[in-house]
């Protein structure tokens, strides 16, 4: 046989395995999918404005991400800091303070337990006065791990970001504060959400749907401090949610805008609905 008949036998075996590959990965999905239907409508979503969301799961617990409810696009953002009576869990994706927000004051009102890494849940003990009783065992990880909360109606894994996190507090210098994470948070009897903290897009963001389908991604678009809207709707397509929804845009004069996303998530092919709330808006997935 001719060095080049052997050449195109080689590529075809190839592509015969690389095709079995993608076909029973393809059954292996649709299996997780049907057998992960999910009631729908009992979870709630409530969006603040930059990275902030409040999520209040079928049993009524509430969980607030990034709580930063004073942000330049909250107009109510005092009273909403006000009206706060019960907040169960406090998930923080890294340090910068537009992410931390008011999240001591939340918790000393509420004694909301911060679900971190241990490592910014150290940081925000030591200079973002969390309190430190509610900063413990049970609800601080690391990347690869997944907690079991709120007696099993919630778990949160922690997702890498491609980012920095520091603490820095009345002009001192800035702190460790761990590596900032994205939270995969699924909630029992209701939806699966990605939040992606600040992030770049990243490849291995195509991994995440492979542990079960993602129902919403909240994607932050801003850029200059966090991937843009090109890059958003590229990570888009790894996750491939069912429902995008855009955050971390229109403060800090950031670039990004819903109408850029919508178009580049048009252009580059991505199969997710698009879904710009406004803040303040209730979500109910
Ligand atoms: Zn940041």
């Amino acid at each position: 046989m001719t060095l080049l008949k052997q050449a195109l036998l080689r590529s075809i075996r190839l592509r015969a395995l690389l095709l079995t590959i993608v076909l029973v990965g393809g059954l292996l999905t649709f299996h997780g999918m049907s057998s992960q239907a999910q009631p729908v409508g009992n979870t709630q979503l409530l969006w603040y404005g930059q990275s902030a969301f409040k999520l209040t799961t079928p049993s009524g617990k509430v969980l607030l991400i990034d709580p930063w409810l004073t942000n330049p696009l909250n107009p109510n953002g005092k009273t909403d800091l006000a009206k706060l009576d019960r907040v169960d869990l406090i998930l923080i994706s890294h340090g910068h303070v537009d992410h931390v927000g008011d999240a001591a004051a939340i918790a000393q009102k509420t004694n909301a337990k911060l679900v971190s890494t241990a490592d910014l849940g150290t940081a925000l003990v030591g200079y973002g006065s969390y309190p430190k009783a509610l900063v413990g065992m049970e609800t601080q990880g690391n990347f690869g791990g997944e907690l079991s909360l709120l007696n099993d109606e919630v778990k949160v894994a922690f997702v890498p970001a491609i980012h920095s996190s520091a603490i820095a507090s009345d002009g001192s210098p800035a702190n460790y504060a761990g590596n900032p994470s994205g939270f995969l948070i699924r909630v029992k009897n209701g939806p699966t959400l990605y939040h992606t903290g600040d992030t770049d897009l990243f490849s291995d963001m195509s991994l995440i749907p492979q542990f079960g389908k993602v129902t919403v991604m909240l994607a932050c678009i801003g850029d200059k401090f966090t991937m843009g809207p090109i890059r958003a709707a590229e990570a888009v397509k790894l996750v491939n949610p069912q429902t995008v929804i855009p955050m971390h845009y229109g403060v800090f004069n950031l670039p990004g805008t819903p109408t850029a996303f919508a178009q580049a998530l048009r252009r580059q092919g991505a199969k997710s609905q698009l879904r710009v709330v406004k803040v303040g808006e209730v979500v109910r997935l």
